[in-house]
């Protein structure tokens, strides 16, 4: 069964959806808009919106499936400015109704999502004011999140960022490995494939990261975190005091959990 029809399946049989932020949502709220869900496949280098676009649908990442808000400048360089994904939305959800894209957003790891006209998230807010202040909270979060952005572009090392960046996904993915490309890294942070591959390379010197086909793994979580800009941790920080369990639990969390939870035998 491929992504689709398993997140179609799991849909229609009424289980819970594998987004925090509606998995968050009280089940009077969430059986609101679960009539109006729809199950949607999205694979990597789509463009979910480019910059003028109408913003119809609001789509939920579920499972590992991520998506960046990239900004495009004159020259045709690229720069980052948040990766979503099973802890939030793309589309719609700091304003009110249809209004035109500003970003590109895009998908860098392919993944079900669900998907809802943005009418019908408008119409649930209308009628349940518990719904229309858990997306408020979540706008307020994204809002944290672009202002982390821009204090960490701005400030922080490639290496930093990189390492950041890496975290931030495999955070979100709930796997060691991401399915990027050094060029999909590079592009994030809008810097040369051949700045990023040697900033790679460092970290495979040093045991933190492994490099496979069309792919990435982070092998020490603690060690990349401590080469990390605290811009991770901020942004935790503050959707545990807005959304609290909706911001994925760290790879390093996840390691400790398996750690604790392993036969001694194979310790
Ligand atoms: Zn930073």
């Amino acid at each position: 069964m491929d992504g689709l029809a398993r997140a179609t399946a799991a849909h229609n049989a009424g289980e819970g959806p594998t987004n925090n932020l509606l998995r968050a949502l009280r089940p009077a709220d969430l059986a609101l808009l679960r009539p109006a869900l729809e199950p949607w496949m999205g694979q990597a280098s789509t463009l979910i919106y480019r910059p003028g676009d109408l913003v119809d649908y609001v789509y939920f990442p579920c499972g590992g499936a991520l998506v960046s808000f990239k900004v495009t400048l004159e020259d045709g360089r690229e720069v980052e400015t948040a990766l979503v994904g099973r802890e939030g939305a793309v589309g719609g959800i700091v304003s009110q109704g249809n209004l035109p894209a500003f970003a590109r957003a895009e998908i860098q790891v392919a993944g079900a999502f669900l998907r809802l006209r943005l009418t019908a998230l408008e119409a649930a807010k209308r009628e349940s004011p518990a719904l229309d202040s858990l997306f408020a909270r979540y706008a307020d979060c994204l809002m944290a999140q672009m202002f982390q952005a821009i204090a960490c572009n701005a400030v922080h090392s490639i290496e930093q960022r990189t390492a950041k960046w890496l975290l931030a996904a495999i955070d979100r993915t709930g796997a060691d490995s991401v399915a990027l490309t050094q060029e999909q890294v590079a592009g994030m942070l809008g810097v040369g494939r051949s700045y990023i591959s040697r900033v790679i390379q460092a970290m495979k010197a040093r045991g933190l990261v492994a490099t496979r086909r069309g792919g990435l793994t982070v092998t020490d979580p603690q060690g990349l975190g401590a080469l990390s800009c605290e811009c991770n941790t901020a942004l935790r920080r503050h959707f545990d005091e807005v959304l609290r369990g909706v911001y994925p639990r760290s790879a390093e969390t996840r390691r400790l959990a398996r750690l604790a939870s392993a036969p001694r035998a194979t310790r």
